[in-house]
């Protein structure tokens, strides 16, 4: 896990690092790659969804809630599970907040002018906006409705929350399954979630392939030495998935190499060329 985390999880991509905070944020693209590299094939049985498109049954306001479990499982065997909810009603979808649109440009980049320069409104060229000053009575400003306001295109997110109470689901249980909790909460994925959709979008993380490992030339050694060899865990190198190997591989050649560490290798390339890799 101490490899695997050092050397295949990236910052940023595969969890998050909130300064102050004593544990990173595990991230849906390394949940992923925790589970695949562990063997677990995740399944997300419902346990409640509501959608009242209207209203109805929300005091007029639509409601939308996702409830998911999620099983990992490993040789078809049940190794751990999380669950995971999302609603329409959590802040950060129910609501919007919104800043005045200036009238000339039509960005959201006014600001109130400094009273030393004549107080107003100005529309703030260093946001972006073009320079356009109004009176401090003007009513195309003060008129505009600003702070937070109900997200009305809250219909534009169903799919949104469906897929997010499945992501919060899915870190749960790898957390639990793979005894990640040493390395990562889940508590801020959330928060390091909205951070970075604002600078740049996490892309949907299909499983990442396993990597490619060099055959070409491998000085091979005895089959059952190499699948005798054992990881931190004492598992076999011998029992592993082909994926799995791929991914040590990937980790233990990043690091100094040591003779021991070239026998890890060695033994992974042994194992791989031997299925035909
Ligand atoms: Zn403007």
């Amino acid at each position: 896990m101490k490899d695997f985390v050092g050397g295949v999880l990236k910052s940023k991509v595969d969890f998050g690092v909130i300064p102050g905070s004593d544990k990173p944020s595990l991230l849906k693209p390394g949940a992923e790659k925790l589970a695949s590299f562990f063997g677990l094939r995740p399944v997300f049985p419902i346990v409640e969804t509501i959608k009242d498109w209207t209203g109805v049954d929300h005091g007029g306001e639509p409601f939308f809630n996702f409830h998911y479990k999620c099983q990992l499982y490993r040789n078809g065997e049940l190794v751990g599970e999380g669950i995971g909810s999302c609603n329409s009603w959590e802040s950060k979808y129910r609501y919007r907040s919104s800043n005045r649109v200036c009238p000339t440009c039509g960005k959201e980049t006014i600001i109130k002018g400094k009273e030393e320069f004549g107080g107003g409104w100005l529309c703030y060229a260093k946001k972006g906006g073009c320079g356009a000053k109004f009176k401090d009575s003007d009513k195309s400003i003060i008129d505009q409705v600003t702070g937070k306001t109900k997200n009305v295109d809250i219909f534009d997110q169903v799919n949104t929350l469906d897929k997010m109470a499945q992501k919060r689901a899915l870190i749960a249980a790898v957390l639990i399954a793979t005894n990640a909790s040493d390395y990562f909460t889940q508590d801020i994925e959330d928060f390091i979630d909205v951070e970075y959709h604002e600078v740049e979008p996490i892309p949907v993380a299909q499983p990442e392939l396993a990597p490619e490992v060099p055959l070409d030339d491998v000085a091979e050694m005895p089959l059952e030495l190499a699948e005798s060899e054992k990881t931190s865990k004492g598992q076999l190198y011998g029992t592993l998935s082909t994926s799995t190997l791929s991914f040590m591989y990937k980790a233990i050649s990043g690091k100094p190499q040591t003779d021991e560490l070239q026998r890890k290798l060695t033994a992974i390339q042994t194992i791989l060329k031997h299925r035909g890799g």
